[in-house]
């Protein structure tokens, strides 16, 4: 449905999409997951003609959004970060000057316009300035304007940025609803939003694709998924001794504790719990369990983990406050690049 292959985006020397490669199926929601700055913006603005490439190439049904982006464009409608709203419009009348824009025909118009306000739940203020609206009904008003023409593909830049948890849920309950019926692509910093509604996440970390599966198999691709934490009063090679003998254990981590307790972390083979066989062992050989954990590794492991790693690979990386930015909106960054779009990306405007 969607096709992605080598996408490069340069600004200046700087690579914000690195030869990103990934395909789109039908009738999922999927969800691109990355920190503030990983790329996520610009790779939905060329997915859907806005900005061009710098390398690369979007299929979207068959057609090159380069070559064909009216036959492209049509198959998508799209969320930008900064909803193109004109808040000097009424919500109705916004909804209709949007709808010709798409080139809806004008027999088509009313009914269109009606069924998106209701879907997005607008009726109350279809008749209210946008400029009037609280974030969440302005946010709503923007996806109904995606919606208009009910395109296929529904892509949506960091939906529920903004928000409070109210609005949030009943966005991601919009979203779950378009889902039905046509393909959803929705970015987003915060994990829990992705894992959440999507059905696939690709994760994003400095313009590259660095993993991109179901949440689910996403925790299980790390550390085999499960593991069980021991203390106990064995030694370090007592600790080993006695689980040698257990079945469905793949590596063993032990640390001495200072008051001469042993901490072992068990990785333990797909599918299998092996606590009471633990369990026994020990007190078969007669030494003292204090604690024992079934651990799972969290998505949010993984994407620590997979975005961390691409940090420690940078040797010139000095943004020590990268981790917080997971989670703070970097207004600071994103005034810096609007300046330099001017001169960087003249072409493609
Ligand atoms: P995300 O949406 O994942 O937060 P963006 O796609 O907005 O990330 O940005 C990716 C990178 O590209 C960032 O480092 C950002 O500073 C840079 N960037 C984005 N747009 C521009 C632009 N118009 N000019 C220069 N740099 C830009
Ligand atoms: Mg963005």
């Amino acid at each position: 449905m969607i096709e992605v292959k080598n996408l490069v985006k340069k600004y200046g020397s700087h690579v914000a999409v690195d030869h990103l490669s990934f395909s789109i199926e039908k009738g999922q929601i999927y969800g691109f997951l990355g920190p503030n700055g990983a790329g996520k913006s610009t790779t939905m603005n060329i997915m859907t003609g806005y900005h061009g490439a710098t390398e690369g190439q979007v299929i979207i049904n068959g057609h090159d959004i380069l070559k064909e982006p009216e036959a492209a464009k049509k198959c998508i409608g799209y969320l930008p970060e900064l909803p193109p709203l004109y808040t000097d419009m009424r919500v109705e009348e916004y909804l209709y000057f949007a709808a010709e824009l798409k080139g809806i025909k004008k027999g088509k118009l009313e009914e269109e316009v009606e069924q998106v306000i209701k879907l997005a739940k607008l009726k109350d203020v279809e008749m209210r300035l946008i400029r009037n609206l609280s974030k969440g009904y302005r946010q709503r008003v923007g996806l109904a304007q995606a919606m208009l023409g009910f395109p296929e593909i529904i892509i949506l830049d960091e939906p529920t940025v903004g928000l409070d948890p109210k609005q949030i849920i009943e966005i991601r309950e919009l979203i779950r609803k378009l889902a039905k019926d046509h393909t959803v692509i929705l970015s987003s910093h915060i994990l829990a939003e992705v894992s959440e509604v999507c059905d696939t996440v690709l994760i994003i970390s400095k313009g590259k694709l660095v993993a991109s599966d179901s949440p689910k198999n996403l925790e299980k691709l790390m550390a085999g998924a499960e593991s069980v934490e021991i203390t106990t009063k064995a030694s370090r090679s007592e600790v080993r001794d006695i689980l040698a003998g257990v079945v469905g254990i793949r590596d063993i981590k032990t640390e001495q504790y200072k008051d001469g307790l042993t901490y072992a972390k068990i990785d333990v083979v797909e599918d299998m719990d092996i606590r009471e066989e633990v369990f026994f062992a020990f007190a078969k050989a007669q030494k003292a369990l204090l604690s024992m954990n079934n651990t799972r590794v969290s998505l949010e492991d993984v994407f620590l983990e997979l975005t961390q790693s691409e940090k420690a690979d940078e040797a010139d990386y000095e943004d020590a406050d990268y981790d917080d930015e997971v989670d703070i909106e970097n207004d600071e960054d994103e005034a810096e690049y609007k300046d330099e779009e001017d001169d960087t990306d003249e072409s493609n405007i």
